[in-house]
């Protein structure tokens, strides 16, 4: 079988890093075309060694050029933040598949980027663990009535607000059952993290916001589900392990043993629980069904807000529930484009941080 030739955007990030550990255990599947890292330039020097891509390149720059090789068949796009998201419209143009991990694209931008998938005939196949399982669950979408996105819960989720409001960021930092970069396991103990979700879940599967459902589900078994009209329910289930959905998406549609290390017991887990959300703790995933409906920049005002109200609090500017307040904010304020362009979106994004940033100054 012909090798499947890959390129990671964020090699040295914590998807990035796995997915490698993924390849290496499959050398005989993959040949790496490019790595690009963030800033870790020891850590892609070592990659580099190790794996023999073609070409690194590290920040910003290049990103453009390894999108528009089409030595590619998928690109694993691993970066966080906004700097996918025209490097990922790139790879589509020139027909290549994406293995898609970061947050932003899909967010900020997809409308766009699910129409020119469908343009050029381009797979997107998620990385994430929840919208990996409905890809995995779906055989005819036509007949699913119902998304249900599961969600652990986080550090918070039998605490009281009170405990949340006097959070430190080591205990927002502190997830259960994820072991993440900082920025997603801040956006997991608000949930915002889920409110982001079923953003991408609405444009990755077409589904309207009022058939997306999320249900809490502290153990991290079942990774999402699905409902079809005659009420089945079929689900994804695994152990919390981001290697498994890793491996999924840059091998599709194969399956090949390579990361597991062992198999699963329903014995072991002895129990699976489920309860609603408390929305009034975590007021995000409503803010985010909601500006999710209004569409156009809605969302990306949203995902800028928090970002850098997330920024802030790490940084112990603010607390963790300002972090929402910041962001109702300026989601409330924000004169929404409808189809806006890509340089539109870029704009609202950039503007949104400065406000944020003024906000914060102004304290
Ligand atoms: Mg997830």
């Amino acid at each position: 079988m012909q090798k499947r030739k890959i390129s990671i955007i964020g090699s040295t990030g914590s998807i990035g890093t796995q997915a490698l550990e993924v390849i290496d255990k499959l050398r005989d599947k993959f040949e790496i075309i490019a790595l690009a890292g963030g800033h870790n330039i020891e850590l892609l020097k070592q990659q580099a060694e190790k794996f023999k891509p073609h070409y690194t390149c590290l920040g910003e720059e290049g990103l453009e050029k390894i999108c528009s090789d089409k030595e590619n068949d998928i690109i694993l796009v691993a970066c966080s933040g906004k700097i996918g998201l025209k490097p990922t419209l790139t790879a589509i143009k020139n027909g290549i598949d994406i293995a898609l991990a970061n947050k932003e694209t899909l967010v900020m931008a997809g409308d766009i980027v699910m129409c020119e998938a469908k343009k050029y005939g381009v797979n997107i196949i998620p990385v994430d663990s929840e919208h990996c399982a409905i890809h995995q669950c779906i055989k005819n979408i036509s007949q699913v009535d119902k998304l249900i996105i599961t969600a652990s819960g986080g550090p918070f989720l039998h605490k009281t607000v009170d405990d949340m409001k006097n959070a430190t960021v080591e205990q927002a930092l502190a997830h259960p059952r994820w072991n993440m970069g900082k920025k997603i396991t801040v956006d997991s103990a608000t949930l915002m993290n889920k409110g982001l979700e079923v953003i991408e879940a609405h444009h990755l599967f077409g589904f309207d916001y009022n058939d997306i459902e999320v249900v809490v589900h502290p153990q991290s078994i079942v990774h999402s589900a699905i409902e079809y009209k005659d009420g089945s329910v079929v689900a994804q289930l695994g152990l919390p392990s981001m290697h498994i959905p890793i491996q999924y998406a840059i091998t599709y549609p194969e399956r090949y043993e390579g990361i597991k290390s062992k198999s699963f017991s329903f014995a072991d887990i002895a129990r699976l629980d489920f309860e609603k959300p408390d929305f009034e703790k975590f007021p995000t995933v409503k803010l985010a069904y909601k500006m999710g409906k209004l569409g156009g920049t809605a969302t990306v005002c949203m995902n800028a807000a928090n970002e850098e109200a997330v920024f802030a609090f790490l940084d112990g500017k603010i607390k963790l529930y300002d972090i929402y307040s910041i962001t109702k904010k300026m989601c409330n304020e924000h004169q929404i484009i409808k189809n806006p362009t890509i340089d539109e979106i870029f704009e609202v994004d950039k503007d949104i941080r400065k406000q944020v940033k003024n906000l914060l100054n102004s304290k």
